[in-house]
Protein backbone atom coordinates (compact mmCIF):
# COMPACT_ATOMS: atom_id res chain seq x y z
CA UNK A 1 0.00 0.00 0.00
CA UNK A 2 1.15 3.09 -0.99
CA UNK A 3 2.37 5.93 2.07
CA UNK A 4 1.01 8.63 1.44
CA UNK A 5 2.81 10.92 4.37
CA UNK A 6 4.27 14.34 3.70
CA UNK A 7 3.79 13.40 -0.11
CA UNK A 8 2.91 16.51 -2.71
CA UNK A 9 0.12 15.34 -4.75
CA UNK A 10 -1.82 17.17 -7.50
CA UNK A 11 -5.67 16.40 -7.96
CA UNK A 12 -6.25 17.90 -11.71
CA UNK A 13 -9.92 18.69 -11.75
CA UNK A 14 -12.18 19.62 -9.28
CA UNK A 15 -15.80 19.03 -9.42
CA UNK A 16 -17.17 15.81 -7.40
CA UNK A 17 -14.22 13.18 -7.35
CA UNK A 18 -11.30 15.64 -7.32
CA UNK A 19 -12.61 17.20 -4.31
CA UNK A 20 -12.99 13.79 -3.21
CA UNK A 21 -9.82 12.49 -4.23
CA UNK A 22 -7.77 15.61 -2.29
CA UNK A 23 -9.91 15.11 1.05
CA UNK A 24 -8.64 10.97 0.72
CA UNK A 25 -5.05 12.45 0.82
CA UNK A 26 -5.08 14.63 3.12
CA UNK A 27 -7.07 12.11 5.18
CA UNK A 28 -3.74 9.68 4.57
CA UNK A 29 -1.47 12.42 5.47
CA UNK A 30 -0.34 13.45 2.07
CA UNK A 31 -0.77 17.19 0.78
CA UNK A 32 -2.57 17.59 -1.87
CA UNK A 33 -3.05 20.50 -4.74
CA UNK A 34 -5.99 21.02 -6.54
CA UNK A 35 -5.92 22.62 -10.20
CA UNK A 36 -8.64 23.28 -12.30
CA UNK A 37 -8.87 25.15 -15.33
CA UNK A 38 -12.13 26.16 -15.16
CA UNK A 39 -13.00 28.72 -12.51
CA UNK A 40 -16.89 29.42 -13.57
CA UNK A 41 -19.15 29.53 -10.94
CA UNK A 42 -19.51 25.62 -11.69
CA UNK A 43 -16.67 25.41 -9.28
CA UNK A 44 -17.91 27.74 -6.13
CA UNK A 45 -19.19 24.40 -4.28
CA UNK A 46 -15.97 22.92 -4.55
CA UNK A 47 -14.01 26.41 -3.81
CA UNK A 48 -15.88 26.55 -0.34
CA UNK A 49 -15.77 22.99 0.55
CA UNK A 50 -12.11 23.01 0.08
CA UNK A 51 -11.77 25.91 2.12
CA UNK A 52 -13.20 24.55 4.65
CA UNK A 53 -11.07 21.63 4.70
CA UNK A 54 -7.94 24.18 4.61
CA UNK A 55 -6.87 22.17 0.88
CA UNK A 56 -4.76 24.54 -1.39
CA UNK A 57 -6.15 24.80 -4.67
CA UNK A 58 -6.30 27.07 -7.62
CA UNK A 59 -8.74 27.65 -10.63
CA UNK A 60 -8.63 29.31 -13.39
CA UNK A 61 -4.75 28.02 -14.51
CA UNK A 62 -2.19 25.03 -13.93
CA UNK A 63 0.80 26.85 -12.42
CA UNK A 64 3.68 25.39 -12.04
CA UNK A 65 2.70 24.69 -8.35
CA UNK A 66 0.57 21.70 -10.01
CA UNK A 67 3.95 19.94 -11.38
CA UNK A 68 5.52 20.24 -8.29
CA UNK A 69 4.99 16.66 -7.32
CA UNK A 70 5.72 13.28 -8.16
CA UNK A 71 2.06 11.96 -8.38
CA UNK A 72 -0.82 13.40 -10.17
CA UNK A 73 -4.42 12.27 -9.93
CA UNK A 74 -6.42 13.24 -12.92
CA UNK A 75 -10.30 13.58 -13.08
CA UNK A 76 -12.33 12.01 -15.49
CA UNK A 77 -13.14 14.97 -16.90
CA UNK A 78 -9.40 15.92 -17.87
CA UNK A 79 -8.87 14.84 -21.78
CA UNK A 80 -5.85 12.47 -22.54
CA UNK A 81 -4.11 15.03 -24.97
CA UNK A 82 -4.80 18.29 -22.73
CA UNK A 83 -1.42 20.33 -21.88
CA UNK A 84 -1.71 19.73 -18.07
CA UNK A 85 -1.34 15.87 -18.98
CA UNK A 86 1.22 15.87 -21.61
CA UNK A 87 3.48 18.20 -19.46
CA UNK A 88 3.16 16.33 -16.63
CA UNK A 89 4.20 13.37 -18.29
CA UNK A 90 7.21 15.23 -19.66
CA UNK A 91 7.94 16.11 -16.40
CA UNK A 92 8.08 12.30 -15.22
CA UNK A 93 5.31 12.34 -13.35
CA UNK A 94 3.01 9.83 -12.67
CA UNK A 95 -0.58 10.12 -13.62
CA UNK A 96 -3.38 7.90 -11.93
CA UNK A 97 -7.06 7.97 -11.94
CA UNK A 98 -9.40 8.68 -8.52
CA UNK A 99 -10.40 5.30 -9.06
CA UNK A 100 -6.82 4.23 -9.13
CA UNK A 101 -5.83 6.14 -5.79
CA UNK A 102 -8.82 4.91 -3.76
CA UNK A 103 -8.52 1.02 -4.61
CA UNK A 104 -5.19 1.46 -3.07
CA UNK A 105 -6.71 2.26 0.60
CA UNK A 106 -9.80 -0.45 -0.07
CA UNK A 107 -9.81 -2.97 2.00
CA UNK A 108 -13.03 -4.36 0.72
CA UNK A 109 -14.23 -6.70 -2.28
CA UNK A 110 -14.48 -4.25 -5.12
CA UNK A 111 -17.28 -5.29 -8.10
CA UNK A 112 -16.00 -3.04 -11.17
CA UNK A 113 -18.73 -2.19 -13.58
CA UNK A 114 -17.58 -0.94 -16.88
CA UNK A 115 -19.44 -0.96 -20.32
CA UNK A 116 -20.94 1.77 -22.85
CA UNK A 117 -24.48 1.36 -21.09
CA UNK A 118 -25.80 0.42 -18.06
CA UNK A 119 -23.64 1.26 -15.79
CA UNK A 120 -25.47 3.18 -13.67
CA UNK A 121 -28.43 0.77 -13.52
CA UNK A 122 -26.33 -2.40 -12.94
CA UNK A 123 -24.24 -0.93 -10.29
CA UNK A 124 -27.49 0.88 -8.32
CA UNK A 125 -29.06 -2.87 -8.77
CA UNK A 126 -25.62 -4.97 -7.88
CA UNK A 127 -25.52 -2.70 -4.49
CA UNK A 128 -29.49 -3.02 -3.82
CA UNK A 129 -29.66 -6.73 -4.50
CA UNK A 130 -26.37 -7.44 -2.64
CA UNK A 131 -27.56 -5.20 0.64
CA UNK A 132 -31.20 -7.24 0.19
CA UNK A 133 -29.39 -10.15 0.76
CA UNK A 134 -27.74 -9.40 3.73
CA UNK A 135 -24.32 -8.44 2.31
CA UNK A 136 -23.06 -4.74 3.47
CA UNK A 137 -22.17 -3.42 -0.05
CA UNK A 138 -21.46 0.36 -0.67
CA UNK A 139 -23.00 1.79 -4.51
CA UNK A 140 -19.77 4.29 -5.64
CA UNK A 141 -17.64 5.50 -8.59
CA UNK A 142 -19.15 7.47 -11.83
CA UNK A 143 -22.69 7.10 -10.00
CA UNK A 144 -22.43 10.85 -8.20
CA UNK A 145 -20.75 9.05 -4.76
CA UNK A 146 -17.05 8.83 -5.63
CA UNK A 147 -15.27 6.00 -4.51
CA UNK A 148 -12.07 8.49 -2.60
CA UNK A 149 -15.12 9.25 -0.27
CA UNK A 150 -16.17 5.75 1.05
CA UNK A 151 -13.35 3.80 0.15
CA UNK A 152 -11.42 3.50 3.91
CA UNK A 153 -15.18 2.87 5.18
CA UNK A 154 -15.23 -0.40 3.32
CA UNK A 155 -14.38 -3.13 5.38
CA UNK A 156 -12.63 -6.59 4.44
CA UNK A 157 -15.36 -8.68 4.23
CA UNK A 158 -17.80 -5.72 2.70
CA UNK A 159 -17.95 -5.04 -1.25
CA UNK A 160 -18.23 -2.29 -3.23
CA UNK A 161 -19.99 -2.04 -6.01
CA UNK A 162 -17.87 0.60 -8.61
CA UNK A 163 -19.69 1.80 -11.73
CA UNK A 164 -16.29 2.74 -13.55
CA UNK A 165 -16.12 4.52 -17.26
CA UNK A 166 -13.21 4.00 -19.75
CA UNK A 167 -11.92 7.74 -18.61
CA UNK A 168 -10.82 6.00 -15.03
CA UNK A 169 -9.84 3.39 -16.59
CA UNK A 170 -7.01 5.06 -18.88
CA UNK A 171 -4.88 5.92 -15.37
CA UNK A 172 -5.10 2.63 -13.27
CA UNK A 173 -1.78 0.80 -12.42
CA UNK A 174 -2.82 -1.60 -9.59
CA UNK A 175 -6.80 -1.20 -9.55
CA UNK A 176 -7.76 -4.88 -9.16
CA UNK A 177 -11.45 -5.79 -8.80
CA UNK A 178 -12.60 -9.17 -7.17
CA UNK A 179 -15.29 -9.29 -10.02
CA UNK A 180 -14.95 -7.22 -12.83
CA UNK A 181 -18.38 -6.53 -15.37
CA UNK A 182 -18.33 -5.56 -18.76
CA UNK A 183 -21.60 -4.94 -20.29
CA UNK A 184 -21.34 -4.10 -23.61
CA UNK A 185 -19.28 -2.41 -26.13
CA UNK A 186 -20.58 0.38 -28.27
CA UNK A 187 -18.86 3.55 -30.21
CA UNK A 188 -19.32 6.30 -27.85
CA UNK A 189 -17.27 9.05 -26.85
CA UNK A 190 -14.91 8.07 -29.62
CA UNK A 191 -13.29 11.84 -29.92
CA UNK A 192 -11.19 10.60 -26.58
CA UNK A 193 -9.94 8.11 -28.41
CA UNK A 194 -8.76 9.24 -31.80
CA UNK A 195 -12.33 8.16 -33.22
CA UNK A 196 -11.04 4.26 -33.14
CA UNK A 197 -13.29 1.81 -31.47
CA UNK A 198 -10.85 -0.51 -30.71
CA UNK A 199 -8.83 2.29 -28.62
CA UNK A 200 -11.92 2.68 -26.82
CA UNK A 201 -12.38 -0.95 -26.79
CA UNK A 202 -9.01 -1.53 -25.01
CA UNK A 203 -9.91 1.30 -22.50
CA UNK A 204 -12.45 -1.00 -21.04
CA UNK A 205 -10.81 -3.86 -20.98
CA UNK A 206 -8.27 -2.42 -18.53
CA UNK A 207 -10.80 -3.21 -16.14
CA UNK A 208 -9.44 -6.89 -15.69
CA UNK A 209 -6.11 -6.54 -16.20
CA UNK A 210 -4.58 -7.23 -13.17
CA UNK A 211 -7.02 -9.49 -12.00
CA UNK A 212 -5.82 -13.17 -11.74
CA UNK A 213 -7.24 -16.66 -10.85
CA UNK A 214 -8.84 -15.83 -7.30
CA UNK A 215 -10.47 -13.05 -9.14
CA UNK A 216 -13.87 -13.14 -11.67
CA UNK A 217 -14.70 -11.72 -15.15
CA UNK A 218 -18.42 -11.46 -16.43
CA UNK A 219 -18.46 -10.54 -19.58
CA UNK A 220 -22.15 -10.00 -22.23
CA UNK A 221 -21.77 -13.46 -24.89
CA UNK A 222 -24.05 -11.35 -27.26
CA UNK A 223 -21.88 -8.59 -27.55
CA UNK A 224 -19.24 -8.97 -30.90
CA UNK A 225 -16.72 -5.89 -29.68
CA UNK A 226 -16.29 -8.56 -26.20
CA UNK A 227 -16.15 -11.35 -28.05
CA UNK A 228 -13.44 -10.35 -30.45
CA UNK A 229 -11.41 -8.63 -27.40
CA UNK A 230 -11.51 -10.56 -24.66
CA UNK A 231 -9.40 -13.50 -25.55
CA UNK A 232 -6.60 -13.48 -22.69
CA UNK A 233 -8.47 -15.18 -19.46
CA UNK A 234 -6.70 -13.90 -16.32
CA UNK A 235 -9.39 -14.58 -14.29
CA UNK A 236 -12.24 -17.34 -13.87
CA UNK A 237 -14.69 -16.24 -16.28
CA UNK A 238 -18.71 -16.09 -16.57
CA UNK A 239 -21.07 -15.02 -19.23
CA UNK A 240 -24.39 -13.92 -19.80
CA UNK A 241 -26.52 -13.96 -22.80
CA UNK A 242 -30.09 -13.01 -24.22
CA UNK A 243 -29.78 -15.42 -27.25
CA UNK A 244 -27.66 -18.56 -26.05
CA UNK A 245 -27.24 -21.26 -23.91
CA UNK A 246 -24.88 -21.36 -21.11
CA UNK A 247 -22.91 -23.64 -19.39
CA UNK A 248 -21.01 -20.85 -17.02
CA UNK A 249 -23.24 -18.23 -16.50
CA UNK A 250 -26.81 -16.62 -16.82
CA UNK A 251 -28.98 -17.02 -19.82
CA UNK A 252 -32.42 -16.83 -21.23
CA UNK A 253 -34.68 -19.53 -22.31
CA UNK A 254 -37.96 -18.61 -23.44
CA UNK A 255 -39.72 -16.83 -20.31
CA UNK A 256 -37.04 -18.10 -18.08
CA UNK A 257 -33.84 -17.09 -16.57
CA UNK A 258 -31.01 -19.62 -15.74
CA UNK A 259 -27.76 -19.43 -13.60
CA UNK A 260 -25.52 -22.64 -14.55
CA UNK A 261 -22.20 -23.14 -12.98
CA UNK A 262 -19.92 -25.88 -14.81
CA UNK A 263 -23.27 -26.92 -16.21
CA UNK A 264 -25.26 -27.24 -13.14
CA UNK A 265 -27.84 -25.53 -12.86
CA UNK A 266 -27.86 -22.94 -9.64
CA UNK A 267 -30.33 -20.29 -10.25
CA UNK A 268 -33.84 -19.49 -12.04
CA UNK A 269 -36.30 -17.12 -12.41
CA UNK A 270 -38.90 -15.91 -14.92
CA UNK A 271 -38.70 -12.60 -16.44
CA UNK A 272 -41.50 -11.29 -14.89
CA UNK A 273 -40.13 -11.46 -11.51
CA UNK A 274 -37.50 -8.38 -13.26
CA UNK A 275 -39.38 -5.07 -12.67
CA UNK A 276 -36.89 -3.24 -14.76
CA UNK A 277 -38.36 -3.13 -18.13
CA UNK A 278 -36.79 -3.83 -21.51
CA UNK A 279 -34.51 -6.58 -22.61
CA UNK A 280 -31.50 -4.99 -22.07
CA UNK A 281 -32.36 -4.73 -17.78
CA UNK A 282 -32.60 -8.46 -18.23
CA UNK A 283 -29.34 -8.21 -19.35
CA UNK A 284 -27.86 -6.15 -16.64
CA UNK A 285 -30.30 -8.09 -14.08
CA UNK A 286 -28.18 -11.70 -15.68
CA UNK A 287 -24.78 -9.75 -15.26
CA UNK A 288 -25.66 -9.21 -11.68
CA UNK A 289 -27.32 -12.68 -11.02
CA UNK A 290 -24.10 -13.91 -11.87
CA UNK A 291 -22.33 -11.94 -9.57
CA UNK A 292 -24.45 -12.98 -6.91
CA UNK A 293 -24.35 -16.67 -7.67
CA UNK A 294 -20.21 -16.23 -7.21
CA UNK A 295 -21.03 -15.52 -3.59
CA UNK A 296 -23.53 -17.78 -3.21
CA UNK A 297 -26.45 -15.68 -2.21
CA UNK A 298 -30.29 -17.12 -1.44
CA UNK A 299 -32.09 -17.65 -4.65
CA UNK A 300 -35.13 -16.67 -3.22
CA UNK A 301 -33.45 -13.50 -1.59
CA UNK A 302 -32.03 -12.22 -4.90
CA UNK A 303 -35.59 -12.86 -6.70
CA UNK A 304 -36.98 -10.84 -4.00
CA UNK A 305 -34.60 -8.00 -5.35
CA UNK A 306 -35.31 -8.63 -8.42
CA UNK A 307 -38.82 -7.74 -7.46
CA UNK A 308 -38.57 -5.55 -5.89
CA UNK A 309 -35.65 -2.82 -7.33
CA UNK A 310 -36.92 -0.34 -9.19
CA UNK A 311 -35.94 1.69 -12.16
CA UNK A 312 -32.93 4.34 -11.19
CA UNK A 313 -34.57 7.62 -11.63
CA UNK A 314 -34.57 9.22 -15.18
CA UNK A 315 -34.12 5.90 -16.56
CA UNK A 316 -37.18 4.34 -17.86
CA UNK A 317 -39.13 5.53 -14.97
CA UNK A 318 -42.97 5.34 -14.27
CA UNK A 319 -43.68 8.87 -12.67
CA UNK A 320 -47.15 8.29 -12.09
CA UNK A 321 -50.44 6.73 -13.83
CA UNK A 322 -52.88 9.36 -14.56
CA UNK A 323 -56.88 7.83 -16.03
CA UNK A 324 -54.89 4.98 -16.98
CA UNK A 325 -51.93 6.78 -18.50
CA UNK A 326 -48.67 5.79 -17.98
CA UNK A 327 -45.80 8.60 -17.54
CA UNK A 328 -42.06 7.34 -17.90
CA UNK A 329 -39.29 9.62 -17.85
CA UNK A 330 -36.54 8.51 -19.62
CA UNK A 331 -34.80 11.81 -19.63
CA UNK A 332 -31.29 9.96 -19.57
CA UNK A 333 -31.78 8.54 -23.06
CA UNK A 334 -29.44 10.81 -24.82
CA UNK A 335 -28.94 8.55 -27.86
CA UNK A 336 -30.79 7.05 -30.48
CA UNK A 337 -29.73 3.82 -28.91
CA UNK A 338 -31.49 4.50 -25.78
CA UNK A 339 -34.40 5.33 -27.18
CA UNK A 340 -34.53 1.89 -28.98
CA UNK A 341 -34.22 0.27 -25.75
CA UNK A 342 -37.25 2.48 -24.71
CA UNK A 343 -39.35 1.74 -27.31
CA UNK A 344 -38.67 -2.11 -26.95
CA UNK A 345 -39.70 -1.71 -23.29
CA UNK A 346 -43.45 -1.07 -23.98
CA UNK A 347 -46.06 -3.24 -25.46
CA UNK A 348 -48.36 -0.56 -25.29
CA UNK A 349 -49.21 2.19 -27.97
CA UNK A 350 -46.62 5.23 -27.17
CA UNK A 351 -46.52 9.09 -27.28
CA UNK A 352 -43.21 10.05 -27.49
CA UNK A 353 -41.93 12.86 -26.38
CA UNK A 354 -38.67 13.55 -28.83
CA UNK A 355 -36.07 16.47 -29.10
CA UNK A 356 -33.50 18.74 -27.59
CA UNK A 357 -29.91 19.49 -28.62
CA UNK A 358 -28.70 17.27 -31.40
CA UNK A 359 -25.67 15.65 -31.64
CA UNK A 360 -26.15 14.19 -35.29
CA UNK A 361 -28.88 11.71 -34.72
CA UNK A 362 -29.31 9.38 -37.35
CA UNK A 363 -33.15 8.73 -36.70
CA UNK A 364 -32.88 5.76 -39.34
CA UNK A 365 -32.09 3.37 -36.37
CA UNK A 366 -35.88 3.59 -34.98
CA UNK A 367 -37.72 4.44 -37.70
CA UNK A 368 -39.39 1.14 -37.91
CA UNK A 369 -39.47 0.74 -34.34
CA UNK A 370 -41.80 4.17 -34.18
CA UNK A 371 -44.00 3.07 -36.65
CA UNK A 372 -44.46 0.19 -35.18
CA UNK A 373 -45.35 1.31 -31.81
CA UNK A 374 -45.32 5.21 -31.43
CA UNK A 375 -48.43 6.81 -31.53
CA UNK A 376 -47.60 10.31 -32.03
CA UNK A 377 -44.23 12.13 -31.90
CA UNK A 378 -43.65 15.42 -29.48
CA UNK A 379 -40.95 17.46 -30.72
CA UNK A 380 -39.27 19.65 -28.49
CA UNK A 381 -36.16 22.03 -28.27
CA UNK A 382 -33.65 23.14 -31.63
CA UNK A 383 -33.86 19.88 -32.97
CA UNK A 384 -37.66 19.66 -33.37
CA UNK A 385 -37.60 20.94 -36.96
CA UNK A 386 -35.32 18.51 -37.76
CA UNK A 387 -37.04 15.72 -36.28
CA UNK A 388 -40.52 16.79 -37.57
CA UNK A 389 -38.31 16.53 -41.15
CA UNK A 390 -37.61 13.23 -40.75
CA UNK A 391 -40.76 11.57 -39.59
CA UNK A 392 -42.47 13.87 -41.81
CA UNK A 393 -45.38 11.29 -44.32
CA UNK A 394 -43.80 8.39 -41.36
CA UNK A 395 -46.27 9.37 -38.46
CA UNK A 396 -47.77 12.30 -36.73
CA UNK A 397 -45.41 14.80 -35.18
CA UNK A 398 -46.51 18.05 -33.57
CA UNK A 399 -43.55 20.68 -32.73
CA UNK A 400 -44.30 21.89 -29.27
CA UNK A 401 -42.72 24.95 -28.11
CA UNK A 402 -41.88 23.54 -24.40
CA UNK A 403 -41.81 19.86 -22.40
CA UNK A 404 -45.11 21.21 -20.72
CA UNK A 405 -46.86 21.53 -23.74
CA UNK A 406 -45.46 18.33 -25.17
CA UNK A 407 -46.77 16.25 -22.02
CA UNK A 408 -50.12 18.10 -21.55
CA UNK A 409 -50.39 18.09 -25.04
CA UNK A 410 -49.75 14.09 -25.11
CA UNK A 411 -51.97 13.42 -21.95
CA UNK A 412 -54.95 15.66 -23.65
CA UNK A 413 -54.41 12.65 -27.23
CA UNK A 414 -53.76 9.25 -24.96
CA UNK A 415 -56.32 6.95 -24.30
CA UNK A 416 -56.46 4.49 -20.94
CA UNK A 417 -53.85 2.20 -21.39
CA UNK A 418 -51.27 4.05 -23.42
CA UNK A 419 -48.07 5.79 -22.37
CA UNK A 420 -46.26 8.94 -22.29
CA UNK A 421 -42.98 8.67 -22.90
CA UNK A 422 -40.30 11.46 -22.55
CA UNK A 423 -37.36 9.55 -24.28
CA UNK A 424 -35.50 12.51 -25.81
CA UNK A 425 -32.70 10.88 -27.89
CA UNK A 426 -31.05 14.27 -27.55
CA UNK A 427 -28.66 16.36 -24.74
CA UNK A 428 -30.71 18.54 -22.85
CA UNK A 429 -28.62 21.61 -22.68
CA UNK A 430 -30.56 23.97 -25.22
CA UNK A 431 -33.44 24.11 -22.54
CA UNK A 432 -32.59 22.47 -19.25
CA UNK A 433 -29.27 22.45 -17.25
CA UNK A 434 -28.77 18.72 -17.63
CA UNK A 435 -30.42 15.42 -18.19
CA UNK A 436 -31.28 15.19 -14.29
CA UNK A 437 -33.01 19.17 -14.55
CA UNK A 438 -34.80 17.68 -17.57
CA UNK A 439 -36.28 14.63 -16.24
CA UNK A 440 -36.97 16.35 -12.48
CA UNK A 441 -38.95 19.12 -14.52
CA UNK A 442 -41.22 16.32 -16.16
CA UNK A 443 -41.82 14.86 -13.07
CA UNK A 444 -42.92 18.00 -11.91
CA UNK A 445 -45.23 18.98 -14.82
CA UNK A 446 -47.23 15.75 -14.89
CA UNK A 447 -47.41 15.60 -10.97
CA UNK A 448 -49.50 19.39 -11.75
CA UNK A 449 -51.47 17.81 -14.43
P1 LIG B 1 -24.81 4.38 -18.15
O1 LIG B 1 -24.53 4.67 -16.71
O2 LIG B 1 -23.85 3.39 -18.73
O3 LIG B 1 -25.01 5.58 -18.99
P2 LIG B 1 -27.60 3.86 -17.47
O4 LIG B 1 -27.91 2.76 -16.55
O5 LIG B 1 -27.64 5.26 -16.97
O6 LIG B 1 -26.21 3.57 -18.17
O7 LIG B 1 -28.58 3.74 -18.72
C1 LIG B 1 -28.51 4.69 -19.76
C2 LIG B 1 -29.39 4.28 -20.91
O8 LIG B 1 -28.77 3.20 -21.59
C3 LIG B 1 -30.76 3.76 -20.48
O9 LIG B 1 -31.73 4.75 -20.58
C4 LIG B 1 -31.04 2.64 -21.45
O10 LIG B 1 -31.82 3.10 -22.51
C5 LIG B 1 -29.71 2.24 -22.01
N1 LIG B 1 -29.29 0.91 -21.52
C6 LIG B 1 -29.28 0.47 -20.25
N2 LIG B 1 -28.79 -0.79 -20.17
C7 LIG B 1 -28.47 -1.13 -21.44
C8 LIG B 1 -27.92 -2.30 -22.02
N3 LIG B 1 -27.59 -3.35 -21.28
N4 LIG B 1 -27.73 -2.30 -23.35
C9 LIG B 1 -28.05 -1.23 -24.10
N5 LIG B 1 -28.57 -0.12 -23.61
C10 LIG B 1 -28.79 -0.05 -22.30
Amino acid sequence: MMNLKGEKISVIGAVRSGVAAAKLIKKLGGEPFVSDLDDSEKLKKSMTELQNINIEFEFGQHSEKAYDCNLMVVSPGVPTDSKVIKTAKMKGIKIISEVELASCFCAGNIIAITGSNGKTTTTSLCGYLFNHCGVKMYVAGNIGNPFSDIALDVKENEFVSLEVSSFQLDYIESFKPKVSIILNITPDHLNRYDYKLENYTQSKLRVYKNQTKEDYLIINKDDLELQKNVTDQLSRTYYFSLSRKLTNGCYLSAENIYYEEKGVRKFECKTGDIQLRGEHNWSNSMAVITAAKLFNLDNEKIISALRTFKAVEHRLELVMEINGVKFINDSKATNVDSVMCALKSFDDPIHLILGGQDKGNDYNQIEELVKKNVKQVYAIGSSSEIIKEFFSGKIDVEICSSLKSAATNAFDNAERGEVVLLSPACASFDMFENYEDRGNQFKKIIENL
